[in-house]
């Protein structure tokens, strides 16, 4: 029981508001969702591709946009790094000037409100860390690097193969339902595993494979596709 109960000051919710106009006036919200949300191109940019801006290396522009097997491409980039003898304090200097896309925080905030909201990506803790304290530390499955005594990247491990995927079906063993948003190849298996799933400013590639999602390019239209999923899988 608190004296300032009643005192509660008025906050910046009202805009974020208004983006779940749609899911408000149905109702939604019967039971839990969990929201996944991809990092590298939702809510952050890519981050191989401005370490190659910051470093000149062409070769590190590859993402999994262009290799959708990941061990091929992260093996590549290992192989690229140690041939420029650039190592792990080189690149979390380059994340460490990074920030979140414009509009992301708002938007993830706003998604806080009305979900349980977990980051499942293929990046790592040691790369991540700087964005995710910008972005309020939300939940984040991810891999993680092996670093030797002198900052090399020698080898990463995947905490598991496919852990997007299995997220969402772990998610369903728990009795929650998921809507989950990413923007490339990667992510199209934990969309087809949620009971909905969006695209977020996809490569055209993909929106040609995978015509099944909606296709959003503004946070207004992602929180509004999250809003019209809800009420269908509601
Ligand atoms: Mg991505």
């Amino acid at each position: 029981m608190s004296a300032g109960g009643g005192a509660v000051a008025p906050h910046r919710t009202a805009s974020r508001r208004a983006m779940w106009y749609h899911a408000e006036a149905h109702g939604g919200g019967s039971g839990v969702i969990v929201a996944c949300l991809d990092l590298e191109g939702v809510l952050v940019p890519e981050i191989w591709i401005n370490v190659a801006e910051r470093t000149g290396i062409e070769a590190l522009r590859r993402t999994t946009r262009d290799e959708p097997d990941y061990d091929v491409l992260m093996k590549y980039r290992l192989e690229i790094l140690a041939q420029h003898d650039l190592g792990l304090p080189d690149i979390q200097d380059v994340i460490g000037g990074m920030g979140p896309l414009e509009g992301a925080v708002d938007f993830l905030d706003a998604l806080r409100e009305r979900y349980q909201v977990v980051i499942l990506s293929d990046t790592f803790y040691e790369f991540a860390d700087p964005l995710m304290r910008q972005l309020g530390r939300p939940t984040l499955f991810c891999h993680s690097l092996e670093v030797d005594g002198e900052g090399r990247v020698v080898d990463y491990r995947l905490r598991q193969q496919d852990q997007k995927r299995r997220a969402v079906e772990a998610f369903h063993g728990l009795n929650l339902r998921v809507i989950a948003a990413g923007d490339s190849y990667n992510d199209t298996a934990m969309l087809g595993a949620a009971d909905a799933g969006i695209l977020f400013r996809p490569p055209d590639n993909v929106i040609e494979e995978f015509p099944q999602f909606p296709v959003t390019r503004t946070y207004d239209e992602l929180a509004a596709a999250f809003a019209d999923a809800e009420k269908r899988i509601g």
